[in-house]
């Protein structure tokens, strides 16, 4: 079943989206099972709100989107498949305003938008549960539940460079189109290969001092000279987000 995907692009994906759901809430779960959400509505509302407003210019409206804050110094953000996705406290105590704080967003929302997560998913489950996945009831439980596992498991092996590079490239063009200035994606880029990493990141990679961030620094610039003079309208959101730094203490 041939579904749009980022820029109308069609994606070959044989897990219905029910199932995908069902997959990233049971991965949610877990994660929330095992990391501390940051008790502080304010920031968890002010997240929320960024992800809804980047997830409504998106090119996947089929699903909800979850949004929340882990309190803890890991400098990461990730996404799971079906649109539940989490911030690091570490991370966001990096960034200085909030295009660089969409920058992220966007990529993780790009990831759910292009299905990568479902895809690699799909492709280490094996035939057997993939099948009973897409032809069982909805919500299948034994099926599911291999899935959440299958998924929980996949922390090692990160996404494939070719959808690094496809969550980057949309992720630029949705936060423009959420009316955020793309300069905060450089700089964004920029602080994480600074940072350098380990590798050993679940879900995502994004610190990582592997020569492709050299790629996607030199990318994302480009993208932003293609836009120059950049509209007045669009935003850093400097001051708000330097408000809301300011309670992660
Ligand atoms: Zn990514």
């Amino acid at each position: 079943m041939p579904l749009p995907g980022p820029g109308g692009k069609q994606s070959f994906i044989i897990i219905p989206v029910g199932q995908e759901v069902a997959i990233g809430h049971g991965m949610a779960k877990q994660v929330e099972e095992t990391e501390k959400i940051l008790d502080d509505t304010v920031w968890q509302n002010y997240l929320n709100q960024i992800g809804q407003k980047i997830a409504a210019v998106s090119d996947r409206k089929d699903i909800k989107y979850h949004f929340k804050v882990i309190d803890s110094d890991q400098i990461n953000a990730f996404a799971t498949p079906g649109g539940y996705i989490y911030f690091y406290t570490g991370l966001l105590k990096e960034m200085d305003n909030e295009a660089e704080l969409a920058a992220v967003m966007a990529h993780e929302i790009s990831h759910v938008v292009a299905r990568h997560g479902i895809k690699r998913m799909q492709a280490a489950l094996g035939v057997q549960v993939a099948y009973e996945l897409v032809f069982g009831a909805e919500g299948a439980s034994n099926a599911v539940n291999s899935a959440i596992g299958v998924g929980m498991g996949l922390t090692f092996a990160g996404y494939s460079r070719n959808n690094e590079r496809e969550s980057d490239s949309f992720g630029m063009h949705y936060m423009v189109k959420a009316g955020y200035n793309p300069q905060g994606a450089v700089s964004m880029f920029q602080k994480l290969a600074e940072l350098g990493g380990d590798g050993q990141s679940i879900y995502e990679q994004l610190v990582s001092s592997h020569p492709d961030t050299q790629e996607r620094i030199s990318k994302a610039k480009a993208r932003v000279a293609e836009q120059t003079p950049l509209p007045k309208s669009l935003t850093l959101g400097t001051k708000k987000y330097q408000q809301m730094k300011s309670r992660l203490k």
